[in-house]
């Protein structure tokens, strides 16, 4: 007797919270974080400190800090050892579909820039990604359609074209790069892209590289923004350049802006998605 008024009772109370936790976990903010590049391949370089190193940091700070945050669901494609498992079976187990994925977005794309619904511009030369890293990135786009991801942050570092990558370079500040205004997802990635601004220049300056245009930079070209329309409407992207690489060689001074600029972040991202 008492066994079956239990169990009734675990019954009701299961009744009572299943829907509960079934609405919580479908409200979560889901966010994917990018660690720019990877270790075959690792961007910039200064001195012996290389850009994928660096943005891996970055971006493991970030996603500890959101994690602790119940009302956030978040992933990141690499960790110490490389891709996380869900990332490496993902790009090998779909690489066709992926590539054809590709091809069908740009074919599209080409549709609506010969009817003219679509304006080509210039943007900031960008280096080109191999087909490898170019599979990885739509591959990533691709999976966080399919799993309706909020938002999609790139995290990396800079440097700009010039002869000498030994010395230091000229330029400083931060950039972020967000969808120009005719993309799907331009118009939220925008609203993101300005939250997050706000916070890391209370304490970092914006680029100082006439190109970057004051820290804030639309761009139809980078894939990590969905360029050929491979991010759905939903799918906000930013792509942050978080300052120049030659400036962090001091380990201290790098640390240091670490731990700010994933605060910041995050600050920027609680803001757009909670109100302030
Ligand atoms: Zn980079």
């Amino acid at each position: 007797m008492i066994t079956k008024r239990l169990l009734f009772a675990t019954f009701l109370l299961a009744l009572l919270f299943l829907p509960n936790f079934h609405v919580q976990a479908s409200s979560l903010i889901k966010i994917l974080l990018v660690p720019g590049h990877d270790n075959e391949i690792w961007g910039s370089q200064y001195g012996n400190i290389k850009e994928a190193d660096m943005n891996l940091v970055l971006a493991t700070k970030i996603y500890n800090l959101l994690k602790s945050d119940k009302r956030f669901h978040v992933w990141i494609t690499r960790d110490s050892m490389g891709y996380t498992k869900e990332f490496a079976d993902y790009f090998s187990s779909n690489k066709q579909e992926i590539i054809s994925f590709e091809q069908a977005s740009k074919k599209k794309l080409q549709n609506k820039i010969n009817d003219g619904s679509f304006v080509e511009k210039i943007d900031v030369q960008h280096n080109v990604a191999t087909p490898n890293m170019a599979v990885r990135l739509y591959g990533i786009n691709k999976w966080a359609d399919e799993n309706k991801i909020d938002a999609v942050i790139h995290i990396h570092f800079n440097d700009y074209p010039r002869e000498n990558k030994w010395i230091k370079g000229i330029y400083k500040g931060f950039n972020i790069y967000m969808p120009e205004g005719q993309m799907v997802n331009s118009v939220e990635s925008i609203k993101l892209a300005k939250k997050i601004f706000l916070q890391i220049s209370k304490k970092y300056i914006p680029s100082t590289y006439e190109k970057e245009m004051g820290g804030l930079t639309p761009d139809q070209s980078l894939i990590a923004l969905g360029s050929n329309g491979t991010l759905l409407e939903s799918v906000r992207s930013v792509l942050i350049e978080y300052g120049y690489i030659y400036r962090f060689g001091n380990s201290l001074v790098r640390h240091q802006m670490y731990t700010n600029m994933a605060n910041l972040t995050v600050a920027g991202l609680k803001n757009y998605f909670f109100g302030k």
